[in-house]
């Protein structure tokens, strides 16, 4: 198995880690880089129609604030998480692509649209907590409660 880290090392945002396996290339998050100093759409160092599936660890935008831009751009496997990810990332992303549209007026492109967050989350494969999954037949998935969010707060 390889690792290599596309944002998250020797910082704290934007992670973004390629894994590859003997069969497989996926992802290990797909996150927007955040502050003032961050490129505001960063291009993809891979190409998004190679990559087999994604593991998404939780919601927020510095670990999947880039999944609908990966969308977009190709990438046409299966997003896994827990069922509570899945449910506060569309929030946020929805919530992200409106403050895009809301920025174009000013002349920034948005990195994505309403539309690519709708497809986004139809990628989802949710399971529960400590339940493995095979993403495919040499990656088994299990969600651990690592108590960085505590996805219980929320209420839908
Ligand atoms: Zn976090």
């Amino acid at each position: 198995m390889k690792l290599q880290f596309l944002g998250a090392a020797k910082e704290v945002t934007g992670s973004c880690i390629v894994v590859k396996t003997r069969k497989n290339r996926f992802l290990l998050d797909c996150g927007q880089r955040q502050g003032e100093e961050k490129e505001i759409s960063p291009e993809f160092t891979f190409n998004p129609r190679e990559i087999d599936f994604v593991v998404l660890s939780h919601a927020h935008l510095d670990h999947s604030g880039l999944l609908p831009k990966l969308v977009a751009e190709g990438f046409d496997g299966r997003i896994y998480s827990t069922v509570a990810t899945r449910d506060v990332t569309e929030l946020l992303l929805k919530d992200s692509a409106k403050i895009q549209k809301e920025s174009a007026e000013s002349g920034v492109l948005p990195m994505f649209t309403e539309k690519d967050v709708a497809r986004t989350i139809d990628k989802f494969s949710v399971s529960e907590w400590n339940v493995p999954v095979d993403a495919s037949d040499d990656v088994t998935i299990t969600f651990l409660d690592a108590g960085h969010i505590w996805v219980q707060a929320f209420q839908l």
